[in-house]
């Protein structure tokens, strides 16, 4: 017993300035060496601040790279429209939420006592389909 308890409870320090957030995707270039995060080198008066800085700013460089993700993804949705199709509302299910209005690329849809599509505008991207909490939108062959 003459050791003790001085082994153990070494946790929380792995953060620092050269452990970075693992991260399992590589092209998502997040800070993984002291000074810079992202790839981006952090200024000068930052390289000695604690580690909570670099934890912000290694948050803030995440932040910028999702918006990037998420233009992306929206493009992507976007080229997947399927042509023919116009999204249909289930008048018995809807709630008038407003999610579909405010989810829709096309402003193709009004809500008051439900909502309403203005097959005219919508190009069948089914988003509010997809977004609908009541699951009261589907798509249907346009007419
Ligand atoms: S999201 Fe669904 S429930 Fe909400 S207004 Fe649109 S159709 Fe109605
Ligand atoms: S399918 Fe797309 S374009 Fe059509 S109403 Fe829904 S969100 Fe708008």
């Amino acid at each position: 017993m003459g050791r003790g308890m001085g082994g153990g409870m070494g946790m929380g320090r792995g953060m620092g300035a050269g452990g970075a957030i693992p991260l399992t995707d590589p092209t998502l270039p997040i800070a993984g060496q002291a000074g810079q995060v992202g790839g981006v080198p952090l200024p000068p008066a930052m390289t000695g601040e604690p580690e909570i800085e670099l934890l912000k700013a290694q948050a803030q460089a995440m932040e910028e790279q999702l918006k990037v993700v998420n233009a992306q993804i929206s493009q992507a949705e976007q080229q997947a429209t399927i042509p023919g199709l116009v999204a249909v509302v289930d008048e018995g299910k809807c709630t008038a939420c407003g999610i579909c209005r405010e989810v829709c690329p096309a402003r193709a849809i009004i809500v008051d006592q439900g909502a309403r599509i203005d097959p005219a505008k919508c190009d069948g991207c089914g988003r509010c389909v997809a977004d609908c909490p009541q699951d009261a939108i589907s798509l249907h062959k346009a007419v």
